[in-house]
């Protein structure tokens, strides 16, 4: 596959904070790409480097096959979308779209030559009808869609997104998920998109980058990063595993909450790359049973004291306290079983079967 975007060993320091450490990746063409990370990843600078709103210490930035680095930002051919977009309150929804067009080049664009490329963006973003409205005149969901269109019509190559549907209530992020992906579809350009939340990252992306510390922590289709995280943060950042630390003695992994046989387990790291020993198992692999019928001699068991359930639409999550005070957390998929019921403080058994834990050492 072609590839739109490389990064070679981009470095970029503010005082004694590496805010992006040697990346080096590629990405490519006509795909939609998530960037997963916590806050301070250095999400956001690694996308201002490649915007050029920031210079880079060190390290290169090559945008279809030209090294671009020194290269002024408007001239890059990347758009960028973000949170707290800022439209221009005083125009109308196609004025804030042609704004660009019409001023580009000093300004020597005529109305009727950009007025039917205005008019097809702004029904592609899904605004067709709202032409003539202004932009305090429409709500959080459309105005997120004009910044696009205002983005989109500049025909970028590559279009960074900063945690673009942040600002949205929950049913309108989900609705803007879909649409996202389709316009981008649409348009056969890249996205690259920035988000704080794993959900989002696993639904729209077609690859996943996660970042954690500066660094690439794992690139991935999101089947793979979702079933077999890298490292035990991503694991962390994914928010489906419950996660122990502890130490690998042999066969045996040894946590405040109980020793877990490994044999058949996910073994990540091993001798390729040392990571802190920890073991994952992941929400929706966990059985709970009462403490009298625990496990079979094939199966991994804890108990723990009901603390509370959440439903999350088509699931629903189930928190138990362990001994150690650690939470551990039960998803059952509600399409698949009855919704299960549950005494406060009683205690139950949480079983697993070893092969669906991953152990990172
Ligand atoms: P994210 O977008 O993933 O939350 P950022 O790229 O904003 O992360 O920040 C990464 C790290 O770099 C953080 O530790 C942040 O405090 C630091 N940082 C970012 N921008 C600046 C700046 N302009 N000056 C100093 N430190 C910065
Ligand atoms: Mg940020």
């Amino acid at each position: 596959m072609a590839s739109v975007l490389q990064i070679v060993d981009l470095t970029k320091t503010y005082g004694s904070v590496a805010a992006v450490d040697h990346i080096n990746l590629s990405i490519a063409a006509d795909q939609y790409v998530s960037l997963l990370g916590p806050s301070g990843a250095g999400k956001t600078t690694f996308l201002r480097l490649i915007a050029g709103f920031e210079e880079p210490d060190a390290g290169e930035i090559v945008l279809g096959g030209q090294r671009i680095n020194n290269m002024p930002a408007h001239r890059r051919g990347i758009g960028f979308v973000f949170q707290n977009f800022a439209l221009f309150p005083h125009l109308t929804v196609e004025d804030n779209v042609a704004y660009g067009p019409l001023n580009r080049d000093g300004g020597r664009a005529e109305r009727s030559a950009v007025a039917k490329r205005v008019r097809d963006m702004i029904r592609l973003v899904g605004l067709g009808g709202l032409e003539d409205r202004s932009v305090h005149q429409i709500s959080g969901g459309q105005r997120q869609r004009v910044a696009l269109a205002r983005t989109l019509i500049t025909e970028p190559r590559l279009v960074l997104l900063d945690e673009p549907l942040g600002a949205l209530d929950a049913n309108l992020r989900e609705s803007m998920r879909a649409e996202l992906r389709a316009i981008r579809e649409r348009l056969g350009v890249t996205f690259l998109h920035v988000t704080g939340s794993e959900t989002e990252a696993l639904a729209m992306g077609d690859t996943v980058i996660v970042l954690d510390g500066g660094r690439v922590a794992q690139i991935g289709v999101p089947g793979t990063v979702y079933d077999c995280p890298a490292t035990p943060n991503v694991a962390r950042f994914l928010n489906r595993y419950n996660l122990f630390r502890g130490t690998l003695a042999g066969d045996v992994f040894m946590a405040g909450a109980g020793r877990f046989p490994v044999d058949g387990a996910i073994r990540i790291g091993g001798d390729t790359a040392k990571l802190d020993p920890a073991y994952a198992i992941r929400y929706d692999r966990v059985d709970v049973r009462s403490t009298q019928a625990i496990e079979t001699p094939e199966e991994i068991a804890i108990e723990g004291a009901f603390v509370a359930s959440e439903y999350t639409g088509a699931t629903i999550v189930s928190f138990f306290a362990l001994d150690d005070g650690a939470l551990f957390e039960v998803e059952a998929h509600l399409s698949h079983r009855t919704p299960p019921h549950y005494t406060e403080k009683q205690r139950y058994g949480l079983v697993w079967k070893p092969q669906d834990a991953i152990v990172f050492s």
